[in-house]
């Protein structure tokens, strides 16, 4: 066998071009990471944060990823199972790379490990930074914490896929839920095709669900058919200039207005809707 080529030479022209390429090459990866980094740092709009957060993007201003909250949990990463030896799945974890959450940031998935909504709320009191802000679960008149104030997300349900709906006699998700009665009721039904099936259908009340996620842990589905989402994401908004006429309190406002509040009028306004009706008709 013949020796080996020798290596060529690098002449300082070629190194030069080498640096360049070379530098090109590594302020792009680096413009790519920035860019996924920046991309990481918005706002996850489907994340669910710890009780007592603050709204997503003031969250992720004040966040300072220090974990204390995810230690300060029931259901720590430090916590054993006795019989296994192995670590126990935390309700909060701190977000990695994979998550694609903003790195370092706290939140739960429920299907693997809900929020058990403890009384004493341990994980909010800990945190040092404001993100998540104690005043959303104490109680005004009494000063007390209240668990269920929280409003971590919202449970929504599938009605195609909750197997109630069909007519299949499951109640997992209200028996799991920690306000039963109040957050979820079953509504009572009677399958007209069969004249046998009951139907208890699930019903969640939006003004009492805390989106501890409980429920969707519980759910017998392949894939949760009740499942939580944030708040903003599951709640539409109507916008302020329409007024409940049956509520008095609502009413007020319209009384209370001042004209330059009125943002309605535009210069179509000036024409009577009659001058639309025959728009482009001609005789
Ligand atoms: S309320 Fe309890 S279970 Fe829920 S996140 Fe806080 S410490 Fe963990
Ligand atoms: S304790 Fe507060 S600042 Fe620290 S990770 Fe949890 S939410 Fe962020």
């Amino acid at each position: 066998m013949g020796e080996k080529k020798a290596k060529k030479e690098i002449t300082p022209r070629r190194r030069f071009f080498t640096d360049i390429a070379y530098g090109v090459g590594l302020s792009a990866m680096g413009g790519l990471l920035w860019a996924g980094y920046t991309n990481k740092a918005k706002s996850s709009p489907l994340v669910l944060r710890p009780p007592a957060s603050v709204e997503e993007d003031d969250f992720l201003k004040l966040c300072i990823k220090c974990g204390l909250c995810v230690e300060a949990c029931r259901n720590r990463p430090s916590n054993i199972d006795k019989e296994t030896g192995e670590a126990k799945k935390p309700t909060l974890k701190l977000a990695k790379a994979e998550d694609d959450i903003t790195i370092g940031t706290p939140f739960f998935t429920p299907r693997d490990i809900p929020c058990f909504m403890c009384d004493d709320i341990p994980c909010v009191p800990v945190c040092p930074s404001g993100a998540l802000d104690i005043t959303k679960v104490t109680n005004p008149k009494s000063g007390e914490l209240d668990i269920t104030m929280m409003d971590m997300g919202l449970a929504v349900v599938d009605p195609n896929s909750c197997i109630a709906f069909w007519g299949i006699q499951c109640d997992a998700c209200y028996r799991a839920c920690p306000l039963m009665d109040v957050a979820i009721k079953l509504e009572y039904g009677r399958n007209e095709r069969t004249g046998k099936h009951a139907f208890l259908k699930p019903v969640v009340s939006m003004n009492d669900c805390t989106g501890c996620g409980l429920c969707e842990q519980a759910c017998v589905t392949e894939k949760a058919a009740i499942f939580i989402l944030p708040r903003d994401v599951a709640l539409g908004k109507p916008g302020d200039h329409y007024v409940k006429g049956w509520d008095k309190k609502d009413q007020q406002r319209v009384e209370n207005r001042v004209e330059s509040d009125v943002t309605t009028h535009n210069k179509r306004s000036e024409k009577k809707p009659e001058d639309y009706l025959n728009m482009g008709v001609e005789y």
